[in-house]
């Protein structure tokens, strides 16, 4: 009955109301199970959930009910058959190609994807085998010429970190099935409040609930959704076997997290668009990147995408990186860390901190200046925000 409800709700009534199965004490917010394992009736009992024969669970690193109830929420949400829950968002991607990719199989990959997608595919996956083809997001013509017939997976991030690029997901996920891969999109930055992949032809979606799913910057977790082949038997059985799983404790922030994401995100929406209006054309600000501007490259497809434009603006600075730096040390209010899609603004310098391990000319490639800097608008006040970056801003351009 659940389930059926799921499919009749919309978003917002998603977000409180999916996956919550009350148990017999009648309580009405979700309860945390923390438990590491569960009782059998009797001996006959066990060997039917050891085989499969019956529902149940057995053990924590297989199922939990708490941990379960997000995966129902997240699953409804993004409108995919399955999810499994995992302990960060490299867990997922971790899990995802551990399931779906073999020795021989080959990757083609955005450039602009988070830094450890790309060490995890370069150094780890390479040693067993799967061969990885980076190529930059929005060339779609590069991503034509560097699929073989031996690409099995597609990989992107939109919009991108932290130049906010916009990829056309339906574009991509035409290619992929052209040639019998599948289309893995990294939805952290955007979530299905904003953009719903699945829906746009993409057929797996990964996160890390870290950042805007949880919200308040609490928990580490990750979840792959999909559908119930690939998802719910393939990578959930690497999960299970070996052992990357979420923690019912974990789960139960994130669920709380879930509740608010639709009036966060709309939140997050506003007084980013805010921010990028006030950076524009304001003295000592070289370029503005935020898909809400009509002078975002993307803008047009950013708006048919995406119901809502996100929360990450970034900027670049006259003055190079010391102006950079000096824009950083002058804000009192924002956090500065790299951390993104918390309540609180964060303030981050990628050249030196996120991509400080690329080279210079990879960075330069990349389109990361030495005076680019990327603010996760929080939900502050919004005139408090904005004082806060004047303050930068006076400091940048004091040369
Ligand atoms: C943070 C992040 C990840 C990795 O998630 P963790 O929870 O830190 O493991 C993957 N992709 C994107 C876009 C991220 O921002």
């Amino acid at each position: 009955m659940a389930e059926r409800s799921d499919r009749r709700w919309r978003l917002a009534t998603r977000a409180v109301r999916a996956g919550q199965r009350r148990t017999p004490e009648g309580e009405h917010s979700e309860p945390i199970f923390l438990t590491s394992s569960f009782v059998f009736g009797s001996a006959e009992e066990a060997a039917a959930r050891f085989a499969g024969e019956r529902p149940g669970n057995i053990y924590s690193r297989f199922t939990n009910p708490t941990v379960r109830a997000f995966e129902e929420r997240l699953a409804a949400l993004e409108g995919g058959e399955a999810c499994v829950a995992t302990a960060s968002g490299m867990a997922a991607i971790l899990a995802t190609c551990m399931a779906l990719l073999r020795a021989g199989d080959h990757v083609v990959c955005s450039k602009a994807v988070f830094g450890s997608t790309v060490v995890l595919l370069e150094t780890w996956l390479a040693r067993f085998g799967v061969e990885t083809t980076f190529v930059p997001l929005t060339d779609y013509a590069a991503w034509e010429a560097a699929v073989t017939p031996r690409t099995r997976m597609l990989f992107l991030e939109t919009p991108s970190n932290p130049l906010t690029e916009v990829a056309d997901i339906a574009r991509l996920a035409e290619l992929a099935h052209a040639h019998g891969a599948l289309l893995v999109v990294d939805n952290v930055f955007a979530t299905p409040v904003l953009q719903r992949p699945l829906a746009l032809g993409a057929d797996l979606v990964v996160h890390s609930a870290t950042k805007y799913l949880d919200g308040q910057g609490r928990c580490v977790g990750g979840a792959v959704v999909g559908d119930a082949e690939r998802v719910g038997k393939e990578v959930f059985g690497f999960l299970r076997t070996a052992g990357p799983s979420m923690s019912p404790f974990n789960a139960w922030v994130f669920l709380k997290g879930l509740e608010t994401l639709p009036v966060r995100m709309r939140a997050h929406c506003e007084n980013a668009m805010a921010v990028a209006r006030w950076l524009e054309g304001r003295p000592g600000v070289r370029r503005v990147l935020y898909p809400g501007l009509a002078s975002h490259p993307q803008h047009a497809l950013a708006a048919r995408q995406q119901s809502g434009f996100g929360g990450i603006v970034s900027f670049e600075l006259e003055g190079g990186r010391e102006a950079a730096w000096r824009f950083v040390d002058a804000t009192e209010m924002v956090s500065v860390t790299a951390n993104l899609g918390d309540v609180r603004t964060t303030l981050t310098h990628p050249a030196s901190t996120t991509h400080g391990r690329l080279s210079p000319e990879a960075r330069a490639e990349a389109g990361i200046g030495e005076g680019l800097l990327r603010v996760a608008v929080g939900l502050e006040d919004v005139e408090d925000i904005l004082a806060d970056l004047e303050r930068g801003l006076e400091a940048a351009r004091r040369a």
